[in-house]
């Protein structure tokens, strides 16, 4: 199946390390040229220079915290400056911490908004009129399957990540007239560094040990098992590609069946 998306400029939030990182590589071996951004310059250039060398294909990697909308504005006016267009974004962040509601503080409140709400804002404002001056844009916002499904002390995502599925919404109702497609994938339980953190939580929290907890994550799905950050990376560059040029304002689950509803 030809994506269409050879040599497209995908510009991926968040992308140094989980499911970030296996989406720029996804988009690099699709030849597009990308451009990655996290807060760690090591962790960042390595991946970066990984991708380049295995894809053979331009990448732009800059340090930045996506919490900082100076940062995203320098970012993404060097992605256009250096590749010519911001043809796909996909926003991501670190995910908030697992507690209970009467174990958040304000300052917990407020860190969930700015990296897991307003970081998507802060890039779509700077990506829109890029995509607007050539008709043609994807913007993927990375949320949860707690858009759907809340999920035991995570009360954080829960609450935030329904804000961005209003934005995804909203941006797909204006922007759908100048060609910009605006979807959100929820992925579920997912082998990454975020999930064993999570892991250690919900094992402090609750006496089990961290195999226990993994092996009940697993069970909950009906494909027994856990995500691959790549599996995840393949729906966010099939949302991308041409092969899904009529769908916008989704929330797409990549989740093994775990949602329990209709
Ligand atoms: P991860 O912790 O493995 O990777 C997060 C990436 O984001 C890293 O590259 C990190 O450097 C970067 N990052 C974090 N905060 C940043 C900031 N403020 N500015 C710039 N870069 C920043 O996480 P992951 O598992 O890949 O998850 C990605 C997103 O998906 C998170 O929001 C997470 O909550 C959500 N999610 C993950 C799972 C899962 O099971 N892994 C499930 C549902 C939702």
């Amino acid at each position: 199946m030809d994506s269409g998306l050879k040599n497209r400029v995908a510009i991926v939030a968040a992308s140094s390390q989980g499911i970030g990182r296996a989406t720029a590589e996804a988009f690099a071996a699709e030849g597009c040229r990308v451009a990655m951004c996290a807060r760690n310059v090591q962790t960042l250039q390595s991946a970066a220079d990984e991708i380049r060398k295995r894809y053979n294909i331009e990448v732009l990697a800059v340090p930045l915290d996506v919490t900082d909308p100076v940062a995203v504005h320098d970012f993404v006016a060097a992605v256009v400056a250096k590749f010519g267009s911001a043809d796909i974004c996909v926003t991501n962040a670190g995910g908030p911490p697992a507690k209970a509601f009467l174990s958040t503080t304000l300052e917990d409140w407020k860190k969930a908004v700015d990296a897991n709400f307003l970081s998507a804002v802060y890039f779509a404002r700077e990506v829109i009129p890029h995509m607007q001056r050539k008709r043609w844009g994807r913007i993927i916002t990375i949320t949860s399957i707690t858009t759907k499904q809340p999920v035991t002390d995570l009360v954080l995502s829960n609450a935030v990540r329904a804000a961005v599925v209003g934005l995804v919404k909203s941006l797909a109702n204006e922007f759908g007239k100048d060609g910009i497609l605006v979807n959100n994938v929820g992925p579920g339980y997912t082998a990454t560094d975020r999930l064993k953190e999570l892991a250690k939580s919900c094992s402090a929290a609750s006496g089990k040990s961290e195999e226990e907890i993994f092996a009940s994550w697993s069970a909950d799905a009906p494909l027994k098992r856990l995500g691959d950050p790549r599996e995840i990376a393949n729906a966010i560059v099939w949302l991308a590609s041409e092969r899904a040029s009529y769908i916008t304002g989704q929330t797409i689950l990549v989740d093994g069946g775990m949602y329990k509803g209709l």
